[in-house]
């Protein structure tokens, strides 16, 4: 009997972001690979029953390469387990998940996408910012900054300045940054937010404009920009308030006798 593979999305940080599809799903896995952005409390919440796989790679030596973790998703559906390949924010968005739905279409494994919040929409939250805004911004660019040999650099100059820009993966490097902005034309004074750990208790918010971004500290990883209009000047930090940990720790509590509930436990 064939099992099944559930891509979900573990969302921003917060265990309280998470989907409540996403929530049973975890609670009633076989086997449950994970990467590094998961945090603990949202790994808390993985059913007692569950095999845990740390796929993580960020920060030294590769724990699988991408093939492997592929293989041994298909190997493990195969074996008839209910397997849940855990992803930061949204399977869909930067984390590799293309690759993995291949791999899963060509062994003939079912699978389902289970979708979660992007770091861009929790940053956004947290910093108090609308992606869009009526009068101001009519869309939104989800991109990173492509630093390779194979440059794939978007066309920064042919967007409108109705677009809000969030840059994913910025690097350390804000200098690098700016200058593809400033380079393409944008306005010096173009306000942006670099959001680190958004929806935790290690959140950071630095609002700042292009022409300061190069002087900005580096903010530690994971961090994302937004850059544009609808970056207001008095975005407000939320952080402690909101997201201290005792209350990250409370809603853990919360969702894990929810869970159990649900489950008939
Ligand atoms: N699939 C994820 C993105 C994975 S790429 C999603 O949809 O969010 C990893 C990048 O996401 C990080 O380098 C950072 O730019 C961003 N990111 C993830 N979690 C974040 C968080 N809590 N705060 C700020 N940026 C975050």
């Amino acid at each position: 009997m064939n099992g099944k593979v559930y891509l979900v999305g573990a969302g921003p940080g917060d265990p309280e972001l998470l989907t409540v599809k996403a929530l049973r799903i975890l609670r009633g896995a076989g086997a449950v690979l994970y990467d590094a952005l998961v945090s603990d409390e949202i790994l808390a919440l993985i059913g007692p029953q569950a095999e845990r796989i740390d796929v993580g790679k960020r920060c030294g030596p590769k724990l699988l390469t991408q093939e492997e973790i592929n293989a041994l998703l298909v190997s493990l559906a195969q074996s008839g387990q209910i397997v849940v390949r855990l992803k930061g924010g949204d399977p869909s968005l930067f984390g590799r998940g293309g690759e993995e739905i291949a791999a899963l279409r060509d062994a003939g494994v079912g699978f389902e996408i289970v979708p979660g919040i992007t770091a861009a929409a929790g940053a956004a939250a947290v910093a108090g910012i609308s992606l869009t805004h009526r009068h101001v911004a009519s869309q939104v660019l989800f991109t990173s900054i492509h630093r390779g040999a194979t440059n794939h650099a978007i066309q920064w100059g042919g967007l409108s300045s109705e677009t809000t820009v969030v840059l994913y993966m910025p690097g350390p490097d804000y200098a690098h940054v700016a200058a593809q902005f400033l380079d393409a034309g944008w306005p010096a004074e173009t306000p942006c937010a670099i959001v680190s750990h958004a929806t935790t208790g290690k959140q950071q918010i630095r609002i700042t404009r292009l022409a300061k971004l190069p002087f900005e500290k580096a903010l530690r990883s994971p961090a994302l920009m937004i850059v544009g209009s609808v970056v207001a000047g008095e975005a407000v930090s939320l952080a402690g308030r909101f997201w201290a940990t005792a209350g990250l720790a409370e809603s853990t509590n919360c969702l894990a006798e929810a869970a159990e509930e649900s489950l008939g436990n």
